[in-house]
C-alpha cells in the first residue's frame, strides 16, 4: 500500500478524537533543530463544528485487537486497514513540517497485537523525530491503557502531552461497550503520567535552585526531555451511554483534582457502526457537548464547583440557556451587584463578564467610577451584564421585571451579531478528515 493511501484512511480514521489542543508547552525554536511548541507558534485548524485539531492527526495504525462498539476502527468492522512504519510517519512529519503544513503531531492508534508492542512502535517514532531530525514541534500522543509503565516513561520523555482516554463515564459503560477496557487500567497510567510529571518538574526546580549540590539531576535533566511538560488530558463520549451530565462534570471535577488534568474533552457520540447496544438514532448532541465545555471552563477559570453548576435532581444542563446565566437566575437573591464595590469573585460570577473583564473593572474603578459607558468599552457584554449590576446605583435592567421568569427568555436568547451557542444550530455532515473535499464544509456564519 503506498504511503498516501495509508495517510489518506489513517488521518480519516483518526478524526474521531477531540482531544488535540496543543496548548502548554514552552520548548521554543533552537538553532540548527526543527519546529517549535511555544503556543504563538504553533498552527491550529478548526473543524466546521467548532472542534481546535492539530493539522496532522493520524492514527499509528486503524488495525486494532479490541472491539469497543462506538469505534469505527474497531476488530469487527469490515474497513480499509493500513499501519505506518515508524519511518514513514516521521519522514511524513517533517515533510509536512517542512511544507508548513504542519506545526506538530497528534499521534494515536488502534492497538495492534498488544498495548506493549502499539507503544513500542509509536516511541520508535517519536524518538526518530526527536533525535535523529532534532524536531522541537509539538507531539501530542496517547497512551495506550494496558502498556507497560516502562514504555509510557519512555514516551512521555518524548511528548509534549500525553492522554489516556477515559472514553465513557463510568465502568458499566465500559463493561457493556468496550470489553477490553476497565477503569482500573485506564487509571493506572493516569496516575503514572500525574506522578512522573510532578516529579520531573520538582527535580528540574531542585536542579536550577541548586545547581552544586544536584549537579547529577542538572546532567540528567539536560540529558532527556521533560516528562510530557504539557500536562495530560483526557476524553470522554457524551451520549453513548445514559450517564447524565451531573454524572460526567462530577467525574471530571474528581479527574482535574485527582489527577492533574489538563483538559477533560467531552466528545459528543457520532454513530458509525449499527450495534444493538448503541443509542438508536443519527442525532449528534452537539448542544449538549456544547454546554458540557462551558461548565468545565466555568469549573476551570471562574472556580465553579461542580456542584454548584448541576446536581442530582436536574441532573443535565439547561440546553437554551448557559450554565453560568442558569446559575445567575438561581440566585436572583444575590444580585444585583454595584459593579464599583463587588470584589473579583462575584464580579466573576455576573453573565457577561468574563476572567479579563472582571480584572478590568477593578483596575478600572481605581482611578474611575463606572458607567455603562465605562463598561462598554471595557468589553463587557452589557447586553448580559446589565440585569445583575448597578453602576454607581443605577440599575441597567431597568423595566424588566427581576424574576426568573422575565429574565431568563432574555439570557436564552442568541447574542446578537455574536458566535453565542454557534454550534447549537448547526447540522454536523460528518466528520471531515484531511482529505475531505472542501465542498463538504458549510460556510461559517458571518460575525
Ligand atoms: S481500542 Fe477501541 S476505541 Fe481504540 S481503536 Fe481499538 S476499537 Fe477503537
Amino acid at each position: 500500500m503506498d504511503l498516501m493511501t495509508k495517510l489518506d484512511i489513517l488521518a480519516d480514521a483518526a478524526k474521531y478524537d477531540v482531544a488535540c489542543t496543543s496548548s502548554g508547552s514552552s520548548r521554543s525554536a533552537q538553532k540548527g533543530k526543527l519546529g517549535s511548541a511555544c503556543s504563538g507558534g504553533i498552527c491550529h485548524s478548526f473543524t466546521p463544528d467548532g472542534r481546535c485539531i492539530s493539522l496532522l492527526k493520524v492514527l499509528y495504525t486503524n488495525v486494532c485487537i479490541y472491539d469497543c462498539a462506538y469505534c469505527a476502527s474497531r476488530r469487527s468492522n469490515d474497513v480499509p486497514r493500513a499501519a505506518f512504519t515508524p519511518r514513514e510517519l516521521a519522514d511524513l512529519t517533517i515533510e509536512f513540517y517542512r511544507r508548513n503544513y504542519i506545526e506538530g503531531l497528534f499521534l494515536s492508534s488502534g492497538v495492534i497485537k498488544s498495548p506493549d508492542y502499539t507503544t513500542e512502535l509509536m516511541v520508535r517514532t517519536l524518538s526518530i523525530l526527536r533525535h535523529e531530525y532534532g524536531f522541537r514541534g509539538y507531539i501530542h500522543a496517547k497512551a495506550v491503557p494496558g502498556t507497560a509503565p516502562q514504555l509510557i516513561d519512555e514516551l512521555g520523555h518524548l511528548a509534549d502531552r500525553l492522554s489516556v482516554n477515559l472514553e465513557l463515564p463510568s465502568q458499566k459503560s465500559l463493561a457493556l461497550l468496550a470489553p477490553q477496557k476497565s477503569q482500573a487500567n485506564i487509571l493506572a497510567p493516569m496516575r503514572q503520567i500525574r506522578d512522573s510529571i510532578a516529579e520531573d518538574a520538582e527535580t528540574r526546580a531542585l536542579a536550577r535552585r541548586k545547581p552544586t549540590f544536584y549537579q547529577r539531576q542538572v546532567r540528567v535533566a539536560r540529558k532527556q526531555e521533560a516528562f510530557s511538560p504539557a500536562g495530560q488530558s483526557t476524553q470522554m463520549i457524551v451520549g453513548a451511554t445514559p450517564e447524565s451530565d451531573y454524572q460526567i462534570l462530577t467525574l471530571s471535577a474528581a479527574l482535574y483534582q485527582s489527577y492533574q488534568l489538563k483538559r477533560v474533552f467531552f466528545s459528543a457520540y457520532l454513530p458509525v457502526n449499527q450495534d444493538p447496544r448503541l443509542p438508536s438514532g443519527d442525532a449528534v448532541q452537539l448542544n449538549r457537548e456544547h454546554r458540557l465545555y462551558q461548565a468545565d471552563w466555568l469549573m476551570r477559570f471562574y472556580q465553579y464547583r461542580a456542584d454548584e453548576l448541576i446536581d442530582e435532581t436536574h441532573p443535565f444542563l439547561e440546553t437554551d440557556v448557559d450554565p453560568k446565566a442558569n446559575w445567575a437566575l438561581n440566585h436572583l437573591d444575590l444580585f444585583p451587584v454595584e459593579v464599583n464595590e463587588a470584589p473579583l469573585e462575584v464580579l466573576l460570577r455576573v453573565p457577561g463578564i468574563g476572567p479579563v473583564g472582571a480584572r478590568n473593572i477593578i483596575k478600572a474603578r481605581r482611578t474611575t467610577t463606572l458607567r455603562e459607558s465605562e463598561l462598554r468599552k471595557l468589553g463587557i457584554a452589557y447586553k448580559r451584564a446589565r440585569y445583575f449590576l448597578t453602576c454607581n446605583g443605577v440599575y441597567g435592567g431597568a423595566g424588566v421585571s427581576f424574576t426568573r421568569e422575565a429574565l431568563r427568555p432574555l439570557l436564552a436568547a442568541p447574542i446578537e451579531g455574536g458566535r453565542h451557542g454557534r454550534r447549537a444550530d448547526r447540522v454536523l455532515p460528518g466528520q471531515l478528515s484531511l482529505f475531505s473535499d472542501l465542498q463538504q464544509i458549510p460556510e461559517r456564519p458571518s460575525a
